[in-house]
């Protein structure tokens, strides 16, 4: 492969909402900005599949759909969206050193992270297959669908528990599967949940597999793991709520991470610890991760980059 070296003013990693929202406001600024998009373009809305609480759409739109128009958006401006992934960076010297995996080391005076986070699965085979048909990794966005229905969640942590608090109100009952017999959760999280009529705790157990059929879930199968008995629950949805991973790692030891991994962003900013980097959207929040707030994420990092190149 030949080496190639570029310059740019903005260069942007990652392509979901935040990358996009940021790319068309980079490149209405005139910034003309360079996007490598990353492991999986288009971010984690391409897994989804409809997508109803983001404003503009009163029909909703396919997960893929939207990020296609975002992309066509940021193009439209001339943002220069290439298909790749950034294999090194270094924040050390100015401009910042970037290289990707096309060969091509960007000189970029700023560089705006939008490389998401990745959530967690249990790795089943039928997860996977009912994945949009049933099985879900965000209850805010599909806990609708599931209204007066009977749903599952997997995890003991403080999201899984937001989640089932969040069904419970929209489902008639919510399953909340457990590995252990005590909760992760907050203590306040945990005396919601504990206390929530509609939710029946399901401890010491993990899903083995997700039931279903043409379509789509019909129940999930769930193990004790101290008595070795199956439980086959009838559900239409289950959710899987065992954490995400920030997709940081190539920024370990160049920026200020938090104990989770997650980039530091001064607060109601996108700045980051290094002067002309700026991270938006799910890489550098692990408590809203909508589609709106990683957008709106994105739009700051922009201005915020093209304020800094004038000043
Ligand atoms: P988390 O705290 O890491 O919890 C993950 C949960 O999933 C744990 O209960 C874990 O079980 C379970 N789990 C992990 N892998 C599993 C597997 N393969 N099979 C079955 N179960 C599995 O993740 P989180 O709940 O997403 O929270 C992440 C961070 O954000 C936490 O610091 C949390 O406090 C914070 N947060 C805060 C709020 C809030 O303040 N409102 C809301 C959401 C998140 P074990 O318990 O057995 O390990």
């Amino acid at each position: 492969m030949t080496e190639i070296t570029e310059k740019t003013r903005c260069l942007i990693i990652g392509s979901g909402p935040a990358g996009y929202t940021a790319a068309i406001y980079a490149a209405r600024a005139d910034l003309k900005p360079v996007m490598y998009q990353g492991m999986q373009p288009g971010g984690q809305l391409t897994i989804t599949t409809e997508v109803d609480n983001f404003p503009g759409y009163p029909d909703g739109v396919q997960g893929p759909q939207m990020m296609e128009e975002l992309k066509k958006q940021a193009e439209r401006f001339k943002t220069e969206v290439r298909w790749g992934v950034v294999t090194s960076v270094d924040f050390s010297q100015r401009p910042f050193v970037v290289k990707a995996d096309d060969g091509k080391t960007i000189l970029a005076e700023t560089v705006i992270i939008a490389t998401g986070a990745t959530a967690k699965w249990l790795g089943l085979e039928s997860e996977k297959k009912f994945m949009g048909q049933g099985v879900s990794g965000c209850a805010t966005c599909d806990g609708f669908f599931y209204r007066g229905q009977d749903v599952a969640i997997a995890g003991g942590g403080d999201t899984a528990a937001e989640e089932a608090t969040y069904l419970a109100k929209l489902c008639r009952k919510v399953y909340m599967i457990h590995r252990r017999n005590e909760l992760r959760a907050s203590k306040a999280m945990q005396h919601k949940v504990l206390n929530t009529a509609n939710i029946e705790m399901v401890w010491d157990s993990i899903p083995e597999e997700v039931l279903g059929d043409d379509s789509g879930v019909t129940g999930v199968r769930v193990r004790n793991v101290k008595t070795g008995e199956f439980r086959d629950l009838s559900v239409m949805g289950f959710f899987v709520a065992i954490g995400h991973k920030p997709n940081t790692e190539i920024f370990k030891g160049q920026l200020e991470l938090d104990d989770m991994d997650y980039i530091k962003t001064r607060p109601g900013t996108a700045t980051t610890s290094v002067e002309g980097v700026f991270a938006c959207g799910d890489v550098q929040d692990h408590y809203y991760r909508q589609a709106i707030t990683a957008a709106g994420t994105g739009c700051m990092a922009a201005i915020e980059a093209e304020r800094y190149l004038s000043s």
